[in-house]
């Protein structure tokens, strides 16, 4: 009856899955053990789908991934102490790329804490530097409310972490059924209110004062970053694009908003368009390494910026000529909007877009000619041709592509074809190696429809090569395309007469067992694994690992002296 239902009591366990599914959560990634098996097992009850990990920081990497393949927050969940540690990894790697997630803990019996009970850990100090936000519940009663924080503020404003911290003690209290609807209940409203609510403070007058920069400028750029990726601009930005005519340049991730083939796409002459462009509308991407901080001698000294960024904290550190805070989708619809009831489009003659296209068709044929020749044993681009090829093979819609690695990466970047959007993931803002079979996993269990593709150095592949197993244990869609090459950046590449001491014949801190057998690991689970030397091995791998869409390792073999040291960054190394 419904007064027995009522009566019935509840523990923190099943109250936190029940907020959590309340609050649409539907997916989370971790690894459980005491004190938050319950809740893991409690949430698959409620219809979350729980992916078991084996290593917390792999789980983190894809939560973060998750948060922006989604848009809603990835939940990463640990046990306490080392578990929440390990889980960290996970929330700096989505602070640092401005991503949302929820990492929750479980800790040590509040009443034992500073005794040295199991697993105990100051947690909320321990995630202060990578969290927007860390609450911890101290009394059952405190968890939906915590809940609810932890997910509206992940990503409220600049996307990026927040940390729950569910104690031992609380998760085994108990209250009535009908209490803890109540408490829900209650929250749900606000809930569904502040999913509504607009922040934007970006005026009409700034809205004028950027286009009319734009259509003044000799030179005018776009370029557009994760963020505007992450804010679902891609229509936006094609009607900018085509009603303005103006050439556009995507960050690493931002690549596939608008596709790499588009006749205005100027990635392929990147150092012409950042180098002599006069007016640069930047919409989400920070101006930082990656875009050389927006300054000379990579860009010219009196390029105007308009930046477009949810941040206004970026906007002011940046100082830019103009500054719109706001979401990138809403602000390029209102420029848009601007720019509809007086109409302006640069030709494809003009002197600037006319440069930068012939610029870049130098570039892509130079490029051609170098993918053209089959090189064996392997360098990073006879290898990377074929599975660009295979990539695009594909069609709609198109693969996910993981990727990591010095060489492999960067040479991948130039190489690799993205058309759709939220298709590339990377190392990212923080140049965070080992993320790539967390991403992978992240990404299959976000898109069910796209195959995943890792294209990844064996260094990367390394940090969690493991989680093959997972992507088995989920039947997957991923191939984890490995670049063999024995090593960091290629193995031991010293001068023998350089090395000395009593350790100098052990192997270098570079290197790897040469030709190891990667793709044998995931036979040990049941996965297809393949051995690709030649180019002939490799198209027939990926002909057959495309089409049965199961998770897969392709072992490529690369020439261990093909590839720079520390890749395009040698210059940091
Ligand atoms: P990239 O690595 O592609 O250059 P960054 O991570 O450096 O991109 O920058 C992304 C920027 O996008 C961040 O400054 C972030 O504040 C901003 N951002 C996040 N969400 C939105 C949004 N919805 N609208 C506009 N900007 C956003």
């Amino acid at each position: 009856t419904k007064t027995a239902i009522s009566e019935l009591l509840i523990d923190g366990n099943v109250l936190a899955a029940k907020a959590l599914a309340r609050f649409g959560i539907d997916r989370m990634f971790g690894v459980v053990g005491i004190p938050v098996t319950s809740l893991a097992n409690r949430a698959v009850s409620l219809g979350v789908r729980f992916i078991a990990f084996h290593n917390e920081q792999s789980a983190g990497y894809a939560a973060s991934a998750y948060g922006y393949l989604t848009g809603r927050p990835g939940v990463l969940l640990t046990v306490s102490g080392p578990g929440c540690v390990h889980g960290l990894a996970g929330m700096s790697n989505a602070m640092a790329n401005a991503w949302p997630l929820i990492m929750i803990s479980g800790s040590c019996d509040q009443k034992d804490f500073g005794r040295g009970d199991f697993q105990e850990l100051d947690q909320i100090e321990a995630v202060k530097p990578f969290s927007k936000l860390s609450v911890k519940a101290k009394d059952i009663r405190e968890i939906p409310d915590c809940v609810f924080r932890v997910i509206d503020r992940a990503v409220s404003g600049r996307p990026g972490a927040c940390y729950l911290d569910l104690p031992s003690d609380v998760l085994h209290q108990t209250i009535h059924q009908s209490e803890a609807e109540k408490l829900l209940e209650a929250l749900a409203e606000n809930f569904e209110k502040k999913k509504k609510e607009v922040t934007d403070s970006v005026s009409n007058s700034d809205i004028e004062k950027a286009v009319s920069l734009l259509r003044n400028a000799e030179r005018p750029l776009i370029v557009f970053g994760k963020g505007a990726a992450f804010a679902r601009a891609e229509n936006a930005l094609k009607n900018l694009v085509e009603k303005t005519g103006i050439p556009f340049l995507p960050t690493p991730m931002g690549k596939g908003l608008l596709p790499d083939t588009h006749e205005l796409a100027a990635t392929a002459a990147r150092s012409l368009a950042i180098g002599k462009c006069d007016v640069a509308l930047v919409v989400g991407a920070r101006l930082n390494w990656l875009l050389h901080f927006g300054e000379p001698p990579k860009w010219s000294k009196d390029v105007k910026f308009i930046l477009v960024d949810i941040s206004k904290e970026e906007i002011e550190l940046r100082k830019p000529h103009l500054g719109l805070v706001g979401d990138a989708k809403r602000v390029l619809e209102l420029i848009n909007k601007e720019i509809k009831d007086d109409p302006f489009c640069f030709s494809k003659s003009h002197p600037w877009v006319e440069s930068l296209w012939k610029k870049s068709k130098d570039n892509v044929s130079r490029m051609e000619a170098q993918l053209a020749k089959d090189v064996v044993p392997f360098n990073f681009f006879t290898p990377m041709r074929i599975i660009r090829d295979a990539i695009l093979g594909v069609g709609s819609p198109a693969p996910i592509l993981v990727s990591e690695g010095a060489n492999t990466m960067d040479i991948g970047r130039a190489v690799l074809v993205q058309t759709e959007p939220r298709t590339r993931l990377d190392a990212g803002t923080w140049g965070t190696m080992g993320v790539g079979l967390g991403y992978c996993i992240a990404a299959a269990v976000a898109s069910p429809d796209r195959l995943v593709v890792s294209v990844e150095g064996d260094s990367g592949f390394g940090f969690s090569a493991m989680e093959v197993e997972t992507l088995v244990r989920y039947q997957l869609a991923v191939v984890v395309i490995v670049f063999n090459n024995g090593g960091v950046y290629g193995g031991d590449r010293r001068n023998p007469e350089e090395i000395t001491g009593p350790f100098k014949d052990d192997p270098a801190p570079t290197s790897f067992v040469p030709s190891a057998g990667y793709h044998t690991l995931i036979e040990a689970f049941g996965g297809k694994g393949y051995l690709a030397a030649t180019p002939e091995a490799l198209k027939a791998a990926l002909s057959e690992s495309f089409s049965a869409r199961k998770p897969a390792v392709i072992n490529v073999i690369i020439d261990p002296y093909a590839g720079a040291e520390s890749g395009r960054l040698q210059h940091k190394n």
